[in-house]
């Protein structure tokens, strides 16, 4: 089993450059996964002259980690906007999110983008959990969402309930954003990877200059399409829970792979699986046990419960891949996507729970009208400015609740610790030495890597990821290398190094 997703392990793909220069444009971006490339695409279509810069490689942020469906209902189902918003917002929302399904439809048959896409119905289903299924289908159908009811018998896996919604889709997320990326790189479109944006400073004549370690990029306008805001911003920090979920892809004893997205509601959990064919290698993937991050004790137990879930469904012969995925879920439910500020010629696109494949498309148009001054119907609705004080209220309290009892918790309780040598391993502990607490780990050659236990966002104490062999950070998410290097998150800097050696215990 390789720690890698399903979707770049077939070919070998384009390098695009780092950025080595200064450069002039209308509006950066920085981020290049499904939101940033979405966005860049317009934007050119628009006539405006674009850079985007990528941290790592484009299209493998959450977009590559993901499981690459397409829908047009809410991972968090209809049920939970339908105890919360009224039918008119509820309309919009699916008329938006049917919007940015067709939308990339529509590119990548213009385009012509090799990304294995194929329509597909997607099913909800329980067998433990009818009612929920239930009540799903009384209000898709009170929605005017185009649904089916199935009988179980007909229905290839044990359920009590089962709704089928017909023309949903499923593309590899990867090849996607990589293809367009290299449809629209040019001239007036310049995208570079490897390319960490480190410091943003407002001009004071108006526009905005990005900088990384060899490069910088002037612009009049600047969107942030990096998945979860960097830095410290109080209304995003309390208002987004950063969620974390692992994906494995396995082949399967027959070929006997199913067709369409699956969505099992089992006990208070959710799973899904689909099939996915490349160059004639058929796998199938599978996702659950969402977990918020850096508060699994074990996050192994949580693969290997995905595995024992994706056997007891099918004759797996093997997994072939593993890995994980971030991400952010709003107090009220809907994504922010517009101007990030009163003012600002900053936009930000972030808050898409696992929707965001369609939402981050829908992002790209949305911020395109925006900027060239087009009213776009959706706006308002996911205007990231709103005040939704009793939308969120309860998922406000719930999460800023766990972030204030995580911060105390590891505080008041850490306990000092002389336990260094029994460190096995890949194994990671927060230990308190000389009134320090200190994050050690050790890996794979059996060195120590010693950095502060603090997250350089908000001050946190960050917990070990058993799986991963990264530092997670339990309050907003930012996740870190043992050797302290941020991962991602909000967070920006790097933990601070405290000492490393190679001292074999
Ligand atoms: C396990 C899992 C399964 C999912 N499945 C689905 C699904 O089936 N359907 C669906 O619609 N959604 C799904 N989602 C959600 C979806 O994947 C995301 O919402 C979406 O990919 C977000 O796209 P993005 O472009 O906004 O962010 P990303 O793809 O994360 O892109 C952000 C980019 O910003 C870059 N970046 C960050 N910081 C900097 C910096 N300082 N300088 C430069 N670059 C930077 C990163 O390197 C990254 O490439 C899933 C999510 C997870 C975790």
């Amino acid at each position: 089993m390789v720690a890698k997703p399903i979707w770049n392990s077939f070919e070998t793909f384009s390098k695009f450059p780092v950025l080595r220069e200064s450069l002039h444009v209308d509006v950066s971006i920085i981020g290049a996964g499904i939101t940033g490339i979405t966005t860049a695409y317009f934007l050119k279509k628009a006539g405006l002259k674009v850079a985007v810069l990528d941290a790592g490689k484009i299209g493998m942020g959450t977009t590559g980690h993901s499981t690459g469906n397409l829908y047009t209902i809410i991972d968090q189902l209809l049920s939970s906007l339908d105890s919360k918003y009224d039918k008119e917002i509820i309309q919009k929302v699916l008329k938006a999110r049917d919007f940015g399904f067709q939308t990339i439809e529509r590119i990548l048959r213009q385009e012509d983008i090799d990304c294995d896409y194929t329509v597909q119905p997607m099913y909800l289903f329980s067998n433990d959990k009818a009612d929920k299924i239930e009540e799903e289908l009384g209000i898709s159908s009170r929605l005017g969402v185009p649904n089916l009811e199935v009988s179980p018998s007909d229905f290839p896996f044990k359920a009590k309930k089962v709704i089928k919604y017909p023309h949903q889709a499923q593309f590899n997320p990867f090849l996607y954003v990589h293809n367009l990326a290299n449809k629209i790189v040019s001239r007036e479109c310049q995208i570079f990877q490897d390319s960490k944006v480190e410091k943003i400073d407002k001009q004071e004549k108006g526009g905005y200059i990005i900088s990384t370690k060899s490069g910088s990029v002037s612009s009049g306008y600047l969107v942030h399409a990096t998945h979860t805001p960097k830095g410290i911003d109080l209304k995003f920090d309390t208002t987004l829970g950063p969620y974390r979920e692992y994906a494995i892809a396995a082949k399967l004893a027959k070929d006997n792979y199913p067709s369409g997205i699956f969505w099992e509601y089992k006990k208070d959990e959710k799973f899904s699986f689909r099939a996915y064919k490349r160059n004639g290698h058929h796998y199938i993937v599978a996702v659950g046990k969402s977990f918020k991050v850096g508060q699994s004790q074990h996050n192994k137990d949580l693969l290997e419960s995905l595995e024992a879930y994706l056997k007891e469904k099918f004759p797996v012969k093997e997994v072939t891949h593993y890995w994980g995925g971030q991400n952010y879920k709003p107090a009220d439910l809907l994504p922010f996507i517009g101007r990030k500020s009163p003012g600002a010629n900053e936009y930000i696109a972030t808050g898409f729970s696992t929707d965001g494949l369609v939402y981050g498309t829908l992002a790209g148009k949305i911020i395109t009208d925006l900027i060239t001054g087009n009213k776009n119907q959706y706006e308002d609705v996911f205007n990231p400015l709103r005040v939704n004080p009793v939308k969120s209220a309860r998922a406000f309290t719930r999460e800023n609740l766990n972030v204030a009892k995580e911060f105390f918790k590891d505080h008041i309780l850490g306990s000092s610790t002389k336990e260094l040598q029994k460190l096995k391993k890949g194994e990671g502990k927060i230990m308190e030495i000389e009134g320090k607490k200190l994050a050690i780990s050790r890996d794979e050659n059996m060195k120590y890597h010693v950095v502060s236990a603090y997250c350089t966002h908000l001050g946190c104490i960050i917990h070990w990821n058993d799986l991963e062999k990264s530092w997670d950070c339990p309050c907003h998410g930012s996740r870190f290398k043992p050797s302290g290097e941020v991962i991602e998150g909000p967070a920006i800097d790097a933990l601070s190094k405290v000492d490393e050696n190679n001292e074999n215990g």
